[in-house]
């Protein structure tokens, strides 16, 4: 038995590195799995045993779950998220345009024994406009239909949602996890509440990228603003006992792995809540992302 406290991040990305994630990706097709070896005993010795990778086009994170058992780190992928055809997230998983595509993939998807579902439902974050998250892929009758497919399979599901109707939607079609939810409403908390969902706020792509970044040098105080505001509903959240878990997003331009977990735990900080607290929850909510039921005291 161990006495050193275990670590969950419930949101990385294992195919990207927090930069330039070509070379990564292209070692990975010449079937070289060093790379993919080091992030992961990274992650062993820093503690962070549980994972939970949002999937990729590329297989990479169901090659990293096969040596994260090697290593002793519960890993847990949806091998490749779900998204609209024409929509975001190519890099991430395979395109459906419809429900009767969805029935194909989700076929496919099966036979590599996925740990969760993901579904891509709405775009990402845009720096240049607040709120504005480039619209939601799917109908709620589709998205109601792929969450319920999964849980048939006894799936858990983690959808990917900004906006206050994509995350209402998203929650009301039984999603277990909101990743990302960005520009929510106290409306949606209380759903959530309710519903006894896992928000996953990732505070990291934005708070890593909010002081002197090239890239966005012109979207600074935008992104400032929407941190900020993000920061606030967490608060909120908190304070109304929405279960939180800390994902970092690890992976995305600026969050590191291994780094961007202890960078999600500074930024929650901000809410007011201690280091310890956040460690207690982090446990707690993450495992209930990943649906795995553990003791800090048996993992080994
Ligand atoms: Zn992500």
């Amino acid at each position: 038995m161990s006495d050193k406290r275990v670590y969950v991040d419930a949101h990385i990305h294992i195919s990207l590195n927090g930069e330039n994630s070509r070379k990564l990706r292209a070692e990975f097709k010449e079937k070289k799995y060093d790379s993919l070896k080091d992030i992961l005993c990274q992650y062993r010795d820093n503690n962070i045993l549980i994972l939970r990778d949002g999937g990729d086009n590329l297989g990479m994170s169901l090659a990293a779950r096969d040596i994260a058992q090697t290593l002793g780190i519960i890993y847990k992928t949806p091998g490749w998220a779900i998204y609209k055809k024409g929509g975001y997230g190519s890099f991430l998983g395979r395109p459906v345009e419809d429900i009767s595509e969805f029935k194909e993939s989700f076929k496919e998807l099966l036979k590599v024994r996925p740990d969760h579902l993901k579904i891509i439902l709405t775009g990402l974050v845009d720096f240049e406009s607040y709120g504005q998250v480039g619209g939601i892929f799917f109908t709620f009758d589709e998205l109601y239909y792929m969450i319920q497919s999964a849980k048939e399979k006894n799936l858990p599901v983690m959808v990917h949602a900004n906006s206050s109707e994509a995350v209402r939607m998203a929650v009301l079609a039984g999603a277990d996890t909101i990743e990302h939810g960005y520009f929510i409403t106290e409306d949606e908390l209380y759903l959530m509440r309710e519903r006894n969902t896992v928000w996953v706020p990732t505070l990291s792509p934005l708070g890593n990228i909010k002081s002197c970044d090239q890239r966005y040098s012109g979207q600074i105080s935008n992104i400032q603003r929407i941190y900020e505001g993000h920061l606030w509903k967490i608060k909120k959240a908190l304070t109304i006992g929405v279960r939180i878990a800390v994902g970092s997003d690890a992976g995305s331009y600026r969050v590191h792995h291994v780094t961007g977990f202890f960078d999600e735990v500074m930024h929650l900080q901000k809410c007011g809540i201690s280091k310890d607290k956040i460690y207690e929850m982090s446990f707690e909510n993450g495992i209930k992302a990943l649906g795995i039921k553990v003791n800090q005291g048996t993992i080994p």
